[in-house]
């Protein structure tokens, strides 16, 4: 067991009910052992980048856990399968995509875990939510998320309304 750490997850759907697979995967994130979920974002509505299908529905979720980044990969993994997600092709549709976005200040470079997510500073779906819940948040290695948002104004996200979650 290690000491707690503050994670942040990236969830996205786009199959199905998206909305309440989003509410449903972060309930099942909570009940994680040694871990609970301290706050989730609004849920944003996004064209697909990098894949097929509908518009995405994403949210961000803050964690604080004591399972070590890999065994929390590994449970999100097994939340993505739990949620039937398939992928018949490559950027198919997906029923619920989990990203490990962050993990307290850790780094990691191998090829299953890559943290901070190598691709979180240059999508609207994750900075949004993620400045929602955690304003000031830095990514380590890259200084304040807040910088990266003018590189990603172009992309077409909306903020959906609460009565929709
Ligand atoms: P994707 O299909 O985009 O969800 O990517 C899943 C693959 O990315 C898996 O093989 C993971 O091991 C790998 N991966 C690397 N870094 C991360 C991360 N920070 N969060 C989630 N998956 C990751």
């Amino acid at each position: 067991m290690i000491a707690r750490q503050t994670a942040y997850v990236g969830l996205g759907a786009n199959l199905g009910s998206p909305a309440q697979a989003l509410q449903q995967a972060a309930q099942a994130i909570g009940r994680l052992p040694s871990t609970s979920v301290t706050a989730v974002s609004s849920l944003y509505s996004s064209a697909p980048v990098d894949a097929t299908g509908d518009d995405f529905v994403n949210a961000v979720a803050r964690l604080e856990t004591a399972l070590t980044a890999h065994e929390l990969l590994h449970e999100l993994q097994a939340i993505e399968l739990a949620f039937g997600r398939e992928r018949p092709f490559r950027n198919a549709p997906r029923t619920l995509d989990l990203d490990l976005l962050l993990y307290g200040g850790a780094t990691i470079d191998e090829r299953e875990l890559q943290v901070p997510h190598p691709r979180m500073k240059e999508r609207a779906f994750v900075l949004l939510p993620l400045l929602e819940i955690a304003p000031g948040i830095t990514i380590p290695g890259h200084g304040s998320a807040r910088q990266f948002l003018p590189l990603v104004r172009d992309q077409s996200i909306r903020k959906m309304p609460a009565a929709a979650t």
